[in-house]
């Protein structure tokens, strides 16, 4: 899995034009979410969401996924689950103070920002986590959030 998270960072720009096609496309599905409800679509996607995401990130379902501004890097993987970082105990070879067998994800987060278009995005402060939201599918969030938008506008334009 280790190998893994860390070859998927190393693409960061290739998932990260994967996601800018996929989020629209999920977006787009709000048809399909509404008539299904988002309630009832939440069991079979967040499974989607953690298998695939499971496998290439270590995604651990925090439902607020934030790769695209961790260089493809999940911050749940860090031991203190900084969502900002990294801490001050990174050693000097670059790996983790807790784990010194892994790399700091954080410092994997910075190299794989360096890749992206949209890299800049690393130096955004980023809430706290919600654990409310735990195992909860951050694609339908998305999609959520968006059509909350979109009918606000509608809203605000009548
Ligand atoms: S930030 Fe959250 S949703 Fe995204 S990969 Fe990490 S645990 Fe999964």
């Amino acid at each position: 899995m280790h190998s893994i998270r860390l070859w998927a960072v190393r693409q960061a720009r290739f998932f990260e034009g994967v996601y800018r096609i996929f989020e629209p496309v999920v977006v787009k599905l709000q048809p399909l979410w509404n008539s299904v409800g988002y309630q009832r679509a939440e069991k079979p996607v967040s499974k989607l969401e953690s298998i695939s995401k499971g496998l290439l990130f270590d995604c651990k379902m925090c439902g607020q996924c934030i790769l695209s501004s961790t260089g493809m890097s999940c911050p749940m993987n860090c031991p203190k689950s900084l969502r900002n970082g990294p801490c001050g105990g990174v050693r000097a070879n670059g790996n983790c103070e807790v784990n010194p067998e892994m790399r700091c994800v954080w410092v994997e987060a910075w190299d794989g920002s360096q890749k992206m278009k949209g890299g800049d995005k690393i130096h955004v402060v980023q809430l706290p986590v919600d654990h409310s939201q735990k195992g909860s599918s951050s694609w339908l969030r998305v999609a959520r959030n968006a059509s909350t938008l979109s009918e606000d506008h509608n809203e605000a334009s009548r």
